[in-house]
């Protein structure tokens, strides 16, 4: 349930709602923020509470509204409609994950392989107007022999990289044992699909402070997938991007997976927190990649995720995804003609490449 406040109400009038929500009602209240209003949630057990009843505590008190879905600090009622913000500190200044800013490009290899390809890659991506560097050290893979990435000495060349470049760092924690060693170097903290239902690493995320991203489980439903994130918003921390990677289709011969677009809009309707597509992983094929990224932009994405590596075709994990860093820039120009349409992207590549 959420109290939507006068906005010209007194503090001491404020602090006296939330002491009668204590005393009286047995809930926690939560401050929620807003540019226009002030609302604040109330956590707990709210089903028997007649809102009528709450409305009566204050005539500051506007209304009293119950959120309907399982989810409660993610859905979008309970900021009262408004967009979260996500400000990233980077090396390279403020980086913003929100509907109302310019679109965030996160890129980079699926493994972080070696000090000199990573720090290549990230100075290549940052030319074509990238803001982090994605690179995986723990790696999730389907077989036990399969390449599980260098783990902490891949850390550390993320640490270079970004000392390189001034990028951001996405990376992935796969073990509540590693999280405080990936939370020293990455500025973002994703989840993978495999983990969405960890229950336990959903909790130690959300009792830290770096920002999260979490993706959508391999065959998770939206409910479920907010949910998922509900456990993070409910540990403490406000800051997770959501982000879509393709779920499991029945046609795995043409694509990897089915990048589930739709989730844009009624995510959008859903939820306050951004939005991120891993066109990448959503189809498994490089050759789709670049339609697939100007498709999320033009449906209003807030962020896009893309595997680039110098040489695909020795890739350890995800060659066939990845594009070259030659594509890239094709693509980074590409996705401006569809980007400044949106008013939400700009490429900083010099047209030399034939594209407009
Ligand atoms: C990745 O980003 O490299 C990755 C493993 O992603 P996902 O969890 O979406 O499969
Ligand atoms: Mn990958």
């Amino acid at each position: 349930m959420i109290i939507v406040i006068k906005s010209e109400t007194p503090q001491e009038e404020i602090t006296r709602i939330n002491q009668e929500l204590i005393n009286t009602w047995r809930v926690t209240p939560e401050a929620i923020p807003g540019k226009h209003k002030t609302v604040i949630g109330m956590i707990g057990d709210t089903i028997d509470i007649d809102p009528l009843l709450i409305q009566e505590i204050s005539p500051w008190i506007e209304q009293v509204l119950r959120i309907e879905k399982p989810f409660k600090r993610v859905s979008r009622e309970y900021r009262h409609g408004q967009a979260s913000e996500i400000t990233v500190p980077t090396p390279n200044g403020d980086v913003c994950f929100s509907e109302h800013h310019p679109i965030v490009i996160m890129a980079g290899p699926c493994s972080v392989e070696s000090e000199e390809a990573i720090v290549y890659t990230a100075k290549r991506v940052k030319a074509a107007g990238v803001k982090f560097l994605r690179g995986g050290a723990y790696k999730p893979r389907t077989s036990p022999y399969a390449f599980q990435g260098h783990g902490e000495s891949a850390l550390d060349m993320l640490a270079m990289a970004r000392e390189a470049t001034g990028l951001g760092i996405v990376t992935e924690v796969m073990d509540t044992a590693d999280l405080d060693g990936v939370a020293e170097v990455a500025d973002i903290i994703q989840v993978g699909a495999r983990n969405m239902q960890n229950f336990a690493l959903l909790k130690k995320v959300g009792a830290q402070d770096k920002p999260v991203l979490l993706k959508r489980g391999i065959s998770a439903t939206i409910d479920e997938w907010l949910m998922a994130a509900e456990y993070i918003l409910a540990g403490g921390n406000p800051n997770v991007i959501l982000c879509e990677r393709g779920i499991r289709g029945f046609d795995s011969q043409y694509t990897r997976n089915t990048l589930d677009l739709s989730v844009v809009p009624v995510l959008r309707s859903l939820t306050h927190l951004p939005i991120a597509i891993d066109p990448s992983h959503g189809t498994g094929k490089s050759q789709w990649v670049p339609t697939m990224s100007k498709a999320a932009i033009a449906v209003g994405t807030d962020a896009l995720m893309i595997e680039v590596h110098p040489n695909p075709a020795k890739a350890l994990s995800d060659g066939p995804q990845s594009l070259t860093p030659e594509q890239f820039d094709r693509l980074s120009l590409e996705m401006s003609v569809i980007g400044k349409a949106v008013n939400r992207w700009e490429s900083p590549v010099i047209s030399s490449l034939g594209v407009q």
